[in-house]
């Protein structure tokens, strides 16, 4: 029982480490680099309190390094979707009861150690497994992650306060129940933070929750997995299992408690899951929550009154910083007639500096891309300009993956505004570059709003004000993550709420209010302190 309201105030977002040459924490980096590949690990799944090995067991490599085995998963089955059901839904009761203080210090403590015993070791596990170099590892796995448990515990205080009006003679209030079932957490192979933001703000609002990531996130998964259960997490509340999508779905879609699905991944699979819960939507007892965030065609419109260094600065940061693989990383640009040619320069120039390589190499701004699959999809978009009669390739287009899965930063220029890598997601380092007459900024305006189906990131690079207004309106529906003058990657967590919308998501806004909105289901109650005795109301009554 809590005596006293107690609060989390708004907290500050954790402090980027930068791992400059003889830094300490370069130092510190390098250290659990060096212990986490001197162990295989075994990884299992967390079902309830079981850990849980199968016969079905398959080898994690770094993607920059093929040859090297850093440990292995247990794939499971159907019977462990069941399971893992069973545990969540055993767990419910008792974690929906506990005091909101003691839910909430759990997450508290999970950020406290993953900012302190856990930093190095999450760092280097996404640095190894999803082959991120040390900032773009320190900026996701260490600070996003951390600043999700820290600030949705204050979000979620502050939800808890809204409470509506009470006249005289009454109490109204409205409680937030978490959601009657379990949710199901997808997450995708891109970020260690979503992987465990997606499960951890549906548990925090005190549901039970099944969490399967990408097979290519488990490693780093599985140490947030460690640092929950060591904050304290009760057994059962986040079960933490490896199945092929299908058959997560087909068993976790057709079960009457299912509440909800936090997902984050592409568009296709989303569509299939909103379809396949419509067909079962008789089944539930409960409509579910559907929360999906999905892929982008993210777009870097510069006008002729821009700054070129600032354009092509966003578009090398907002186009390649982890190979391209952020849902909102530069994808399409356009660029005025005017400046086209100084700005294709400069990039060309620039990307002649940067080297592509090993994140264990600290000099590598460019490293591999996550698998085979990812690898000969995104060389399939290079080949395929490289035989377009309307493209062609001016930077990088080469690749070899003879050791790990390196693709050069690549920019195609074309002739063609639907040409198709100007509006279907490729998610590598590749950009394509779509020249506009400079007179022509609204005309320019309508392409980048028409040409895609998604509408999650995009930037505006200029310095004429109305040119900015004018952009900021009529693309108001193009990207739910606008930014001016920047590039249109690194939202940070209660700073630049993110999410998308058209055929990018449900935007539900992760790391915001209204995204934990979505994991509570109010209840109102109304209590009279002196009751009616009977049912006449004066107007009943003869003149
Ligand atoms: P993906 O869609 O291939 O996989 C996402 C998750 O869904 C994985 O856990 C995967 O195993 C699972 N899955 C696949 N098929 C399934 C099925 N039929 N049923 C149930 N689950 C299934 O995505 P990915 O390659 O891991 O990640 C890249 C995609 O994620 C890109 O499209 C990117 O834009 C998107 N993304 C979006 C955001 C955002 O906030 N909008 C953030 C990160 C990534």
């Amino acid at each position: 029982m809590s005596l006293g309201t107690f609060s989390y105030p708004l907290p500050t977002n954790e402090p980027i480490q930068q791992y400059a040459p003889n830094s300490p924490e370069k130092a510190a980096l390098q250290a659990a680099i060096k212990q986490l590949k001197s162990t295989e690990i075994d990884i299992p799944q967390y079902i309830g309190s079981q850990q849980v090995f199968t016969a079905n067991k398959i080898a994690i490599h770094p993607p920059h390094e093929k040859s090297f085995t850093l440990g292995h998963f247990y794939e499971g089955g159907e019977e462990h979707v069941h399971q893992a059901i069973d545990a969540a839904l055993a767990a419910k009761s008792t974690w929906a009861s506990l005091s909101w203080e003691n839910r909430a210090h759990i997450f508290l403590k999970a950020a406290d150690l993953l900012a302190t015993k856990y930093r190095y070791q999450i760092v280097a596990a996404t640095m190894l497994g999803q082959g991120k170099n040390a900032y773009q590892a320190e900026i996701d796995a260490a600070c996003e992650l951390i600043d999700f448990l820290r600030f949705n515990v204050h979000y979620l205080s502050q939800i808890y306060q809204q409470q509506p009006l009470s006249p005289a003679g009454m109490h109204n209030r409205l409680e937030w129940r978490p959601l009657e079932g379990f949710v199901l957490a997808v997450s995708p192979f891109n970020f260690t933070a979503i992987g465990g933001n997606l499960p951890a703000s549906a548990a925090l609002c005190g549901n039970v929750v099944v969490w399967k990531p990408a097979y290519t996130q488990i490693y780093s998964a599985n140490v947030f997995m460690q640092v929950l259960k060591e904050a304290g997490l009760p057994d059962g509340v986040i079960n933490l299992i490896y199945v092929d999508g299908p058959v997560l779905g087909k068993v976790c879609f057709t079960n009457p408690t299912f509440a909800g699905v936090h997902f984050t991944g592409s568009t296709a699979v989303f569509n299939t899951m909103w379809k396949s819960i419509g067909e079962n939507i008789h089944r539930y007892k409960s409509y579910p929550r559907i929360v999906g965030e999905t892929g982008g065609k993210d777009f870097v419109l510069v006008h002729k009154s821009a700054d070129v260094d600032v354009a092509v600065t966003a578009l090398i940061r907002g186009a390649f910083e982890y190979q391209g693989q952020k849902c909102s990383a530069a994808s399409r640009a356009y660029l005025p007639s005017n400046l086209a040619e100084a700005i294709k320069e400069k990039l060309i120039s620039t990307l002649a500096t940067i080297t592509t390589g090993t994140p264990e190499d600290f000099s590598n701004f460019v490293n591999a891309v996550i698998d085979e699959r990812a690898y000969t999809k995104i060389v399939g978009y290079i080949e395929a300009a490289r035989k377009a009669t309307d493209a062609t390739i001016i930077a990088g287009g080469t690749y070899d993956d003879s050791v790990g899965y390196f693709i050069q930063p690549t920019v195609i220029a074309t002739t063609n505004p639907h040409f198709t890598t100007m509006w279907e997601e490729i998610f590598g380092p590749v950009l394509t570059l779509y020249v506009y007459e400079a007179e022509e900024f609204e005309a320019a305006i309508e392409l980048v709003d028409t040409t895609s189906p998604y509408a999650l990131t995009g930037a505006i690079i200029a310095q004429d004000r109305v040119a900015l207004e004018l952009a900021t309106r009529l693309l108001s529906n193009a990207a739910g993550n606008f930014y001016v003058n920047d590039k249109p990657t690194g939202a940070v967590v209660g700073q630049q709420p993110f999410g998308g919308a058209r055929g990018s998501g449900t935007n539900d806004k992760a790391g915001s209010m209204l995204n934990l909105f979505r994991w509570l289901s109010a209840r109102t109650i109304k209590e009279v302190y002196v009751p009616v005795t009977h049912y006449a109301y004066p107007f009943l009554s003869k003149d």
